[in-house]
């Protein structure tokens, strides 16, 4: 794994190809693993967020999500090679996960919208198998519910979409009680994906 660090956070220098890469051999690894997909707001908010840079160095791999971080890259010759962002190593990985059958759970969004994804991931990818979704919009006493649950499904990946640093908290947070492989931050994707 080579990084190199934006404002302290380490970032990953990956390409598409090598990010999926390094999916795959966290996927085969039996402890679970996260991924960040930080781009420069996060990077600047995480400046004055310990929690957050502290769940940035613990992450398994922080994709280059946001032309900002390139082109900080290329002024102060950080070595990044090209964006690689959250909505399209997702994609990738759904299409890996349809043809290895691999299960899914999707963490996030507004009430329906977690649905809405799923619906129209299942159109493009019939054989993925998932195992279930819930809207992002709890409170904390609500959350030992919500990991027993993800928990007794066991999907393969956790896609998790609360928004940023709520999403990183929540990967972190519970990295030692979370029955699932790979945990992705997803932000948005949940809300592009129900279109
Ligand atoms: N979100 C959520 N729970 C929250 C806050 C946000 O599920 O408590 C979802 C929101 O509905 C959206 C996604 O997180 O689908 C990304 O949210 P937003 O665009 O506000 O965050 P950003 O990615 O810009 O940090």
């Amino acid at each position: 794994r080579k990084t190199t660090k934006i404002y302290g956070s380490p970032i990953d220098i990956v390409t598409m190809e090598s990010a999926f890469e390094r999916f795959k051999q966290l996927l085969d690894r039996s402890a679970f693993s996260f991924i960040c997909t930080p781009n420069t707001e996060i990077i600047m908010s995480a400046r004055n967020d310990e929690k957050l840079i502290e769940a940035l160095k613990s992450s398994d791999m922080n994709i280059p999500d946001g032309i900002g971080l390139i082109i900080a890259s290329k002024i102060h010759k950080l070595g990044l090679i090209t964006r690689v962002t959250g909505i399209d190593l997702m994609g990738e990985i759904l299409k890996f996960c349809n043809y290895s059958r691999k299960s899914i759970y999707i963490l996030g969004g507004k009430p329906g919208v977690a649905e809405m994804a799923v619906y129209n991931i299942k159109e493009k990818f019939p054989n993925i198998d998932v195992k279930g979704y819930r809207h992002g919009y709890f409170k904390k006493e609500e959350e030992k519910d919500i990991i027993e649950n993800i928990n007794n499904l066991s999907p393969d990946i956790l896609f998790v979409a609360l928004g940023v640093p709520k999403q990183e908290m929540f990967m972190y947070g519970y990295r030692k009680d979370l029955n699932v492989k790979v945990a992705l931050g997803v932000g948005g994707c949940v809300d592009i994906w129900a279109g």
